[in-house]
């Protein structure tokens, strides 16, 4: 492959933040050893925090000249037990225990759960996990109104707030919970570029968070969290009703036979490809960095495995929000991802299946065929032009080996495509004619030093640069 000076990182990297990395300092690190998303975790939201956390990216990313987005993680319905009393209770396999849903200190007999219309929901023989699937319990019987029986089918300790999963019920809590809509509200009264909805079940979930966002003026990107098998159903409807998606790894292992979860993994970034939606891979891709120094061998293969199947953003969790080292983590994950971008050929150029004749198909095979001509011609860049986004979700999605640089007029584009698989931003509102924007955001590359004199560069996207449309041109140049 030619030109080494062409290749930087395309693979994105979600970092997110908690005690170990909330300091200005460490984020400004993070920033620079590579972060270009941070997740803030409304599971331990405290609004102050968070507050100066945003506050300081938003500084930082001046200073530095970054674009790190954020992305505000709704709990949404996560059910938990309740207090359990002294240091948590020992259930061995066969031990009976009652479920209430009446607020109670939790022993050895009844156990407190969040969820009122569990013993409505629950059947005779659902499958109880707790702590991450570390205990197995299953529904003896349900007296339809507050209790539960359930027996031990393999034990562990049961300490306070653990989080319960349950693979085979229909559970019939709102997709947002009062918490949720709270927290929504402050991510949309502080404007972060995405939104992620943890358990989404089905794309009505996705309409009504979408219809409040829009209720509310602002038009924050949703990422959908599939981590239930009711949503791995779904998921082509899912994908469609999405801006993104999230294959959280955390809940889906434990809800989901985890044998299946390599190949799953696999499927739902081919087809957020294909759909040109953004694909975030969550959860224990560095793990064991949370105590050491060096991944293991495992997640090294993990991050380059996924870095192969095409992913957008790889994520981190507990290894940069209470990790012992959140900065290495993120250069050791970089240095992964970018050797493997370097010696595979196969990440690049992902054809597309012809499209059907519409007005939108026209300017979705405009996005396609820049990537094409790009191939074709070995240009060094693509430049979009764009307001809504949509030329750089469709021209990224065709994985090309040149840089893609997108302007636009939109400042919060900027840090929302932070995400996109390839894609740098850069902002651009005066109001000129086809011609004269191109040569404009030419030279101005061209100052940087992202192109040469002799480069050549395949433009295309929406014109005039200012309007809501679609890609409608496409032209090829090279520099003088
Ligand atoms: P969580 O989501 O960390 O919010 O649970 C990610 C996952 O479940 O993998
Ligand atoms: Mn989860």
């Amino acid at each position: 492959m030619a030109n080494k000076s062409i290749y930087r990182r395309r693979t994105k990297i979600v970092a997110t933040v908690g005690p170990a990395c909330s300091d200005k300092a460490v984020l400004s690190r993070l920033i620079k050893a590579g972060v270009n998303v941070f997740r803030l975790n409304f599971s331990y939201a405290v609004y102050d925090n968070l507050e100066r956390v945003i506050r300081d990216v938003r500084d930082l990313n001046r200073q530095l000249g970054a674009h790190t987005a954020l992305l505000g993680d709704l709990q949404g319905p996560k059910i938990r037990v309740g207090e359990i009393q002294n240091n948590g209770i020992t259930l061995r396999k066969g031990d009976k225990i009652l479920f209430t849903t009446v607020p109670c200190m939790g022993d050895a007999q009844h156990i407190y759960l969040n969820y009122k219309e569990f013993p409505l929901d629950v059947e005779e023989g659902d499958l109880v996990l707790l702590d991450d699937g570390k205990i197995k319990l299953e529904v003896l019987r349900s007296n339809r109104l507050d209790e539960v029986e359930l027996v031990t089918v393999y034990g562990g300790l049961l300490t306070s707030k653990k989080g319960v999963n349950l693979p085979n019920t229909k559970v019939s809590l709102p997709s947002l919970t009062e918490k949720d809509q709270r927290d929504l509200n402050f991510i949309l009264d502080h404007d972060l570029d995405w939104v992620a909805l943890s358990f989404v079940r089905s794309p009505n979930d996705v309409k009504e968070l979408r219809k409040r966002i829009q209720d509310r003026g602002k038009d924050t990107h949703i990422i959908s969290k599939i981590e239930k098998p009711a949503a791995v159903a779904e998921i082509d409807a899912i994908i469609a009703e999405s801006d993104g998606i999230m294959v959280a790894r955390g809940d889906l292992g434990v809800e989901y036979p985890i044998e299946k979860l390599p190949l799953i993994q696999k499927s739902i970034v081919k087809k957020c490809l294909n759909q040109c939606k953004p694909v975030i891979i969550a959860t224990q891709m560095m793990e064991s960095m949370i105590t050491q120094f060096m991944p293991t061998r495992a997640e090294a293969n993990d991050v380059a495995n996924a870095v192969l199947d095409g992913a957008d953003a790889l994520m981190l969790s507990g290894e940069t929000s209470v990790g012992q080292h959140p900065v290495q983590v993120i250069e050791y994950m970089s240095r992964i991802i970018e050797t493997v971008e370097q010696e595979v050929e196969g990440i690049y150029y992902r054809e597309h299946a012809e499209s059907a004749d519409s007005e939108q198909s026209l300017s979705d095979s405009l996005c396609y065929l820049a990537g094409r001509a790009a191939k074709y011609v070995r240009a060094h860049g693509i430049v979009g032009l764009t307001r809504s986004g949509y030329t750089a979700y469709q021209v990224a999605s065709y994985r090309p080996l040149c840089s893609v640089f997108i302007f636009t007029p939109n400042p919060r584009l900027l840090t929302r495509i932070s995400l996109i698989w390839g894609v740098r931003a850069f902002f651009y509102d005066k109001q000129s004619g086809t011609n004269q924007t191109i040569d404009e955001v030419l030279s101005f590359l061209k100052n940087h030093k992202y192109i040469r004199k002799g480069d050549v560069v395949v433009n295309t996207g929406a014109m005039p640069v200012g309007s809501d449309g679609r890609a409608n041109f496409l032209k090829i140049s090279r520099i003088g």
